[in-house]
């Protein structure tokens, strides 16, 4: 995904934080934000009147007798005591306040993550895990920030503002209020402008963020193929271009902050100067006490802090509202594959008869990869597919897991096109061996136990008895618990075969898909396993994709698939007797074993 693209809009990301935070039904999160709304209005209220405490003492002391401490001692108390209460109402807000923000981040990341699983095998293989982990990492810091300052800083920062113009309005003479009100303006329309400016900047300094981390993450996730290329210098290189950009984009991005923040003090101090040059004028004309001085100093400090504030604030939002724009924009990826709203849930019933129907299918449009393929299973039968590679054959599992949809044609199942069937029963009755396992880096166990989560671990055994992996896993130093490393690369291409054939036979599934299921053993360890998945396959429906032939002369039908079309089908026996590309490919296969025997 390219950063500029698929962007929602900031008004949109807004508005769906809103959503998440004011959710309907969600009676105690909305009673939690309202009551710390309240303990935030009370801290604000305190703030403001502290500097009217603060006049009062130094007028007194200026006034009265100042041996007579007992006023200004109260007044001094009275002074501590609202400092002391705006900073307990603070934290009661942050208190109450912090349930609702975590619970919204969970339910975002849990919903993104959730949307990620929905999106379709097309999506997956274009993402880059680097980049994907980076947007939703970056979008679940942007939306904390959001939460704690535009909700508790950006709104209530602004009433304050107009408090404290209002109070110097009604207070003293006019022009101060008047220059407060047009020296805040002023602040705050240079820092959107300046700030609107800057984001280019952000946005450089986020693409080249995420080009690194995608470089890193699949570099160090292909660190095998790195190393066998020996290629560890051209990886750093790529790696250092993308932060050379980011460095760029970075002291760029510094730069147009120096002139953001000079005109900031720019204007704040052309105010203080001002409005403290007019105070110092009315006292000397005794139309101000030192109380007033004091008051009046103390307002200006109180304001330009917030003020400063306000900036780092707007800033950091409209950082934020980008990082979140991107998490955002994977809710609205649309969803090639979704269940219809009439959709059928197949039950375990059903006895697993498939039927494809003139299937054609490209994943490209300039490209068809399969034509016209016509071909049934009854239940428990079993269908081999043999053809060249790249002839379409793991495509045809692909579409009857629903991965894609044919582009005309119909894969039928126990009667239903699965189009019209939920993709989760539809998976549920099928299981896989697939050519290239992938395993979790976790336990053996674990990943034996994904076929069945709830399974025993008698089930567990038995089933890598089945798989003839047991005795091995039991002779390492961990047993069950070994981790299998990233990708599974700890193990070799046959354990790793064994495991996956363990949790299929776990999972137990109606229709069975080998795909090259025993091709990394060897050939004795093949013969076994080959005797567990013939018995695994009685009674289920088997589709077997297999390069070498004798693993599937027992099929009901074998079809022999070449550049998408189907050239021919029968027993093992037919296909021999129609001598044509299977007789060809079984006599090759013969020769060069015999060869192999002799050697
Ligand atoms: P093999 O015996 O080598 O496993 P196969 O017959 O199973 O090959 P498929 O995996 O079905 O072949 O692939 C058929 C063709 O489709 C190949 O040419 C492959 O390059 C192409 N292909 C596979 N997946 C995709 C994809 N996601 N996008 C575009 N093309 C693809």
């Amino acid at each position: 995904m390219n950063e500029n693209e698929n962007t929602l809009g900031q008004w949109s990301t807004i508005k769906l934080l809103l959503s998440q935070l004011w959710s309907k039904g969600n009676f105690s999160q909305k009673t939690r934000i309202i009551i710390a709304m309240f303990f935030l209005l009370l801290a604000k209220l305190v703030h403001v009147y502290v500097p009217m405490i603060y006049k009062r003492v130094v007028d007194r002391l200026s006034i009265e007798n100042t041996d007579m401490l007992v006023v200004p001692t109260a007044l001094i108390l009275a002074y501590g005591l609202a400092k002391l209460s705006q900073k307990v109402f603070e934290e009661c807000k942050d208190l109450i306040f912090v349930r609702v923000s975590r619970q919204v981040q969970r339910n975002l990341a849990i919903q993104t993550f959730e949307k990620l699983h929905q999106l379709s095998l097309t999506f997956h293989l274009d993402r880059k895990t680097g980049g994907l982990s980076r947007y939703i990492e970056r979008g679940i810091s942007g939306l904390e920030f959001i939460f704690q300052f535009m909700l508790f800083n950006i709104i209530p920062t602004l009433v304050e503002l107009l408090l404290v113009t209002g109070i110097l309005f009604a207070t003293f003479r006019p022009a101060f209020g008047l220059i407060t009100f047009i020296s805040i303006i002023l602040y705050i329309a240079a820092t959107i402008a300046l700030t609107e400016w800057r984001i280019q900047y952000r946005r450089k300094m986020n693409e080249s963020d995420t080009i690194a981390n995608q470089r890193a993450v699949d570099s160090l996730i292909n660190f095998e193929t790195v190393k066998y290329f020996t290629n560890e210098k051209f990886e750093i290189q790529r790696y250092n271009n993308a932060l050379t950009q980011y460095q760029a984009a970075s002291v760029q991005s510094q730069m147009s902050l120096s002139v953001l923040n000079f005109f900031q003090t720019l204007f704040t101090t052309l105010c203080m100067v001002s409005v403290m040059y007019f105070a110092a004028k009315g006292v000397v004309k005794r139309e101000m006490s030192m109380g007033d001085f004091v008051m009046v100093n103390t307002y200006m400090f109180q304001l330009f802090a917030p003020l400063g504030f306000l900036g780092f604030v707007y800033q950091n939002i409209k950082k934020s509202l980008i990082d979140m724009e991107k998490m955002f924009s994977i809710w609205f990826e649309t969803l090639d594959i979704r269940d219809r709203d009439d959709a059928i849930e197949l039950t375990c019933c059903d006895q697993g008869k498939v039927e494809f129907q003139n299937v054609a299918f490209a994943y490209n449009a300039d490209r068809q990869i399969l034509k016209n393929i016509s071909f049934t299973i009854e239940p428990g039968k079993t269908l081999a597919i043999v053809g060249e590679s790249g002839s379409g054959k793991s495509t045809i599992s692909r579409l009857l897991f629903r991965f894609y949809e044919p582009q005309s044609g119909k894969i039928v199942l126990d009667g239903h096109n699965i189009l019209g069937v939920t993709q989760t029963s539809l998976r549920k009755q099928i299981g896989i061996v697939p050519q290239d396992t992938v395993l979790f880096n976790e336990s053996i166990y674990y990943n034996i136990e994904y076929g069945k989560t709830d399974a025993t671990e008698q089930e567990i055994f038995d089933v890598a008895q089945k798989a003839r992996i047991h005795a091995f896993i039991q002779s390492l130093p961990q047993g069950y618990q070994t981790t299998v490393g990233e990708r599974g690369l700890k193990l070799s291409g046959g354990e790793k075969q064994r495991v996956a054939i363990a949790r299929t036979i776990l999972k137990n599934p109606k229709i069975l898909i080998l795909d090259e299921a025993t091709s990394a053993l060897d050939t004795q360890t093949e013969k076994e396993i080959q005797k567990e998945l013939l018995a695994l396959s009685q009674n289920r429906t088997t589709l077997i994709i297999a390069h070498r032939l004798s693993t599937i002369t027992h099929a009901d039908e074998i079809i022999v698939l070449d550049r998408g079309e189907i050239i021919e089908r029968g027993t093992h026996e037919e296909l021999l007797a129609q001598k044509g590309r299977y007789a060809t490919m079984w006599l090759q296969q013969l020769e060069s074993g015999q060869k192999r025997t002799i050697t």
